[in-house]
């Protein structure tokens, strides 16, 4: 797949972040080409790993197992904090690994192509400094630890096996809380706009590109930062977005619950002012999307409770939060 089919695919499940789909999709693009043209013991493979920045819940993991899926490789998850919090961190890197090895069902060959994304790498700063003393991994201690895998090192697994991390695709994400204020005093090439154009021109790329010192104030030591060549940015979600989130993607929660309802033969119909409302509600958490679900759920469970006992009501409809959802419907003939 060419980088714009690749981008067509995210554009079915992820909401704008158009220029972090832009960048993954040729990140990936160039690693899986990389790997498809390097002839075994001629071509060395200079991996690019990939840092993901941007706030929390504004679909970074999605974006990365969206990608996972329109490639057909496996993707497993893991955070950098929880790693730091084990004793024995290069132990949690052999279980990732192994868990990308039985999301491939066993296929080693498989898993070796797979994609493991790191989230909370912007968090192992404090970690360092919490839990110096005491357990844990220190910060940096996770860092020389990841380290070894981006860098392709083979991994030992149970029963004497090896996997070889050499084309596995490393993404770390992070909020990296203020990284705009220090780009701004870091570069010299001036202004940097923080305009909603889904497509920047050169020099505002430049601008927003973030060098391995940034990430020095979040506690990213050199060699890691300098593993992690390409930086792509997720935007914060308007209320816009949070609304389309809700009713767009092929499977959006609107969908799930319509399709849902309708198992039920009920025809569901949400107004466009709730999905306002909703949005409304998910910007005061600053959590991103991740609180549309629970919002939406509260809104639907008294309707979840009552359909099943009311083989009558064939329409549900809500035209606003602070209205109770209207049951419409007659008996069918016996
Ligand atoms: P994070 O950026 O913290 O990794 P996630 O990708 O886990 O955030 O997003 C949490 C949830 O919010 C996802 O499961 C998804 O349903 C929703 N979501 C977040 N951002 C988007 C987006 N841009 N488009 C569609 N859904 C999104």
């Amino acid at each position: 797949m060419t980088p714009s089919q690749i981008v067509k695919f995210l554009d079915q499940h992820v909401i704008g972040q158009d220029d972090a789909k832009r960048q993954l999709a040729v990140a990936v693009y160039t690693h899986y080409r990389k790997i498809e043209l390097a002839t075994p013991g001629k071509v060395e493979i200079v991996k690019s790993n990939v840092l993901l920045i941007g706030p929390t819940g504004t679909g970074k993991t999605l974006l990365c197992e969206t990608l996972s899926r329109v490639l057909q490789v496996p993707f497993v998850t893991a955070n950098a904090t929880s790693l730091a919090q084990s004793e024995y961190v290069n132990e949690e890197i052999e279980a990732i690994l192994q868990r990308l090895i039985d999301k491939a069902e066993g296929d080693i060959g498989q898993a070796q192509r797979g994609i493991v994304f790191i989230d909370e790498i912007d968090k192992l700063k404090a970690i360092s400094s919490q839990h110096g003393q005491t357990r844990g991994t220190s910060g940096e201690g996770v860092q020389h630890a990841l380290l070894k895998i981006m860098e392709g090192a083979p991994v030992k697994i149970k029963d004497a096996h090896y996997i070889d991390t050499t084309q596995i695709l490393f993404i770390c994400g992070g909020a990296f809380v203020g990284i705009d204020d220090i780009l701004a005093k870091t570069h010299s090439f001036g202004f940097i706009s923080t305009s909603d154009d889904d497509n920047p021109k050169v020099l505002e790329r430049l601008n927003t590109r973030v060098k391995p010192t940034d990430l020095f104030e979040y506690g990213l030591i050199q060699e890691f930062a300098g593993r992690l060549p390409i930086v792509a940015h997720v935007k914060p979600l308007s209320r816009e977005m949070m609304v389309r989130i809700m009713t767009e993607p092929q499977n959006s929660i609107y969908k799930q619950y319509r399709q849902m309802l309708q198992n039920n033969d009920v025809e569901l119909t949400i107004e466009p002012l709730v999905f306002e409302q909703i949005a409304d509600l998910a910007m005061e958490y600053r959590v991103g999307a991740r609180s549309l679900r629970g919002i939406f759920e509260e809104m639907l469970t008294p309707v979840m409770y009552l359909v099943p006992d009311h083989p009558e009501v064939r329409q549900v409809r809500i035209a606003s939060l602070f209205e109770d959802p209207r049951f419409i419907g007659t008996r069918p003939a016996a």
